[in-house]
């Protein structure tokens, strides 16, 4: 096996594990390989082990792999800040985008998502950390964004997204995990989608209900930005 096709195998266990602890069906979650920085071969070679969905950050770096993986039906999320200068690429050539934080770039994604596609999936991303992080639309703020996003015709609200503090400690992992679920909650507006948990904290993601996990590092390796 290739160690890429190795690392997916155990991803998948982890995500099984997670999944029978809590006695979720491991069906309702979904695998996000995050490839930034790595290179077209590795998503090759992520798909050939099964993989389908890749997560990007910077929009130049996607769109090259997007060119040079033409010849492959992979579904593509956008994962990183929105500038609004590009949101008419990211409307054009994503299926999904887990980290839209203000109206002004939804209006944009909605506007400039082309008629032929199907609506364009987002998620809001929200920042439970406070201060700590500086992207994601404030909790307080969440029910305004979440209903005027909902209204724009070419854009699917699916769900919200959360990037917490980073922390070894699982209780404060479910803590701030909990408190994504209980803000999609509270919206009741029949979302079906949490995207949260990385390689370092997806049991406990999977635990308070997430239904896509983002991993990097636990498929690809470790990121190297130098190379970048
Ligand atoms: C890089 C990144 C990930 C993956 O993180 P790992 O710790 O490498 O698994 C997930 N989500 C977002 C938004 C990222 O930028």
């Amino acid at each position: 096996m290739s160690t890429i096709a190795d690392n997916i195998a155990q991803v998948e266990a982890r995500i099984r594990a997670a999944a029978l602890a809590v006695q979720r069906d491991v069906t309702s979650v979904h695998l996000l390989a995050v490839s930034k920085t790595k290179p077209a071969a590795a998503l090759r070679d992520a798909y050939a082990a099964g993989l389908r969905d890749f997560g990007e950050n910077y929009l130049q770096e996607a769109r090259a792999k997007q060119v040079e993986l033409a010849d492959l039906p992979l579904c593509w999320h956008f994962i990183g800040p929105i500038q609004s200068n590009k949101t008419r690429d990211i409307a054009e050539h994503f299926a999904w985008v887990h980290s839209v934080d203000r109206l002004k770039i939804a209006q944009r994604l909605s506007e400039q998502r082309p008629d032929g596609l199907p609506p364009l999936n987002i998620c809001i991303q929200v920042n439970v950390s406070g201060e700590a992080s500086k992207s994601g639309c404030a909790p307080a703020d969440l029910p305004a964004l979440a209903h005027a996003i909902s209204a724009l015709p070419r854009l699917t609200l699916r769900g919200l997204m959360a990037i917490p503090e980073p922390t070894d400690e699982r209780a404060e992992q479910d803590a701030a995990f909990a408190k994504v679920r209980e803000l999609q909650e509270g919206l009741n507006m029949g979302l079906d989608t949490l995207s949260m948990g990385m390689s370092h904290d997806l049991e406990s993601a999977i635990a308070q209900g997430a239904t896509w996990v983002r991993i990097g590092t636990a498929l690809f390796g470790a990121r190297d930005y130098s190379q970048a």
